[in-house]
């Protein structure tokens, strides 16, 4: 009998899953497995753990959702706390494997646990395989090699959008044969129980993981609410669930796959209404792709102070641990950056505007060295996504793909033109 494991990360979700396709495919029984990486709930020097409480929140609800679903379906989610390089390889001997199938990493850290993985696994001859599931445009549709990949997002763009075609999407499992394996909900469950986070009733949505809830909101931005017709327009909003669309939750754990948003605008668009806008959220998807294509370029350059980028911008030493403290906790006395600042650290979410607004602000304001921002950022967003994030980081502080070399942003100018009644800063500094 063929036994297969598969190692579930970042790929939250059975819609659209090359990974555990291919692994049902080959293997008589599958167990679907995932680690909470107990290293990421361990605070740091600055007082934060690399995983926050919202973010934590919405990874344990996406758990248990895809837990339910694989029972229905006549397995269910073996889920363990640990290390993965230990508990993976410990799984696959215990339940005789003799294949293991995981989603393809390309940020280091994650590329160099595979590996380990691999080689452990190795000692006793069990395979491992990986599928890349997590980009609209695969590497392998891609018009230049990855050391080739554009450095200009808009050369990028060009390119893909003329010599790149979205794939179909890869269907959805209806039965899955597993043994039987602990139940999942009981840890679930007693890890919520710890999480000390309140909902707040300004947050722009009642964020809840899974795959369920990424189509509910799907379905909701495009077909119930037309609300993507306007998005061009109105996507530099800051209060409200629908100026965005909100896909990128889900889209940072894998609870929907890009494919399977881009082929849902593709219907919106032949039975709806096709416009600028819905072509806008498409090109929005494309700078997710290009972060990720630069990552798999530059590697561990991209979390380098001066990034990738040709001349030595910055120079710093000292870490003013005060200042940033002040920019965490929205106490910098500039009203615009404190509100978005207040909105992330009580809600786990902040705009795209206000994004690029409060990294500006620390990086050209305060002069402080890029990385922290974007490591308290990794902690805090629940759509924290290590390309996405660290790529937008480098691009603002100019060490990374802005052509123009940083971009520093007018904070009160911002404020007078996206808040002009300070409607949002009186939400959340009043
Ligand atoms: C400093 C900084 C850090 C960021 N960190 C993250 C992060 O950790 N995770 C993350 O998903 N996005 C990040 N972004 C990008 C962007 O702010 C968010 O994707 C967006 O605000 C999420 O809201 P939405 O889903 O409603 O976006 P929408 O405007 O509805 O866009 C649709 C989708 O397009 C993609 N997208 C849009 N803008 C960008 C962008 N600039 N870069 C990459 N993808 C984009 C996202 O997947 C998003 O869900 C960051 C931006 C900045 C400036």
């Amino acid at each position: 009998m063929k036994r297969a494991l598969v190692w579930f990360k970042t790929d939250l979700r059975l819609s659209d899953n090359e990974t555990f396709v291919k692994a049902l495919n080959w293997a008589d029984e599958v167990i679907p497995v995932f680690v909470i990486e107990e290293e990421m709930l361990i605070e740091n020097e600055l007082g934060f753990t690399r995983m926050g409480q919202f973010r934590y929140r919405f990874l344990l609800e996406s758990l248990s959702a895809l837990d339910l679903k694989l029972k229905a379906k006549g397995a269910g989610l073996l889920v363990l706390k640990g290390d993965a390089i230990i508990e993976i390889p410990k799984i696959a001997l215990k339940y005789n494997v003799q294949k293991v199938f995981t989603k393809k990493e390309i940020a280091p850290e994650e590329i160099e646990s595979i590996q380990e993985v691999e080689r452990e696994l190795w000692k006793s001859k069990i395979l491992l395989e990986q599928f890349s599931t997590s980009v609209l445009h695969q590497a392998t549709s891609l018009p230049f090699t990855i050391k080739d990949c554009p450095d200009v997002f808009t050369v990028f763009r060009k390119k893909v959008e003329k010599e790149s075609t979205v794939l179909e999407e890869f269907l959805t499992p209806e039965k899955i044969a597993s043994p039987a394996i602990i139940d999942a909900q009981i840890l679930i469950k007693e890890e919520l129980r710890k999480i000390r986070i309140n909902t707040d009733e300004r947050s722009v949505l009642n964020f809840k993981g899974g795959e369920a809830e990424a189509f509910k909101r799907l379905n909701y931005y495009l077909f119930e609410s037309n609300c993507i017709q306007s998005y061009k327009e109105t996507r530099n909003g800051l209060v409200g669930s629908d100026y965005s669309s909100k896909f990128s939750p889900f889209l940072a754990l894998g609870c929907i796959s890009p494919r399977s948003i881009y082929h849902a605008i593709k219907r919106f668009e032949k039975e709806v209404a096709e416009n600028e806008s819905t072509y806008w959220l498409v090109f929005e998807l494309l700078w997710r792709d290009f972060f990720r294509y630069v990552m798999k370029k530059h590697k561990a350059k991209v979390f380098q102070l001066n990034g990738f980028s040709k001349q030595k911008v910055y120079n710093l030493t000292d870490k003013n641990l005060d200042l940033f403290s002040k920019w965490m906790s929205g106490s910098t006395g500039n009203l615009f950056v404190d509100a978005n600042m207040k909105e992330l650290q009580l809600t786990g979410f902040m705009s795209n505007r206000g994004r690029q607004n409060v990294a500006s602000y620390l990086i050209h304001d305060m002069k402080m060295d890029w990385r922290l921002g974007a490591a308290y950022f990794e902690s805090q967003l629940i759509d924290y996504d290590v390309s996405s994030n660290w790529g937008n980081w480098a691009y603002i502080a100019g060490v990374g793909n802005d052509p123009k070399n940083g971009r520093k942003f007018d904070v009160n100018q911002q404020a007078s033109f996206y808040d002009k009644d300070k409607i949002y800063q009186n939400l959340w500094c009043k």
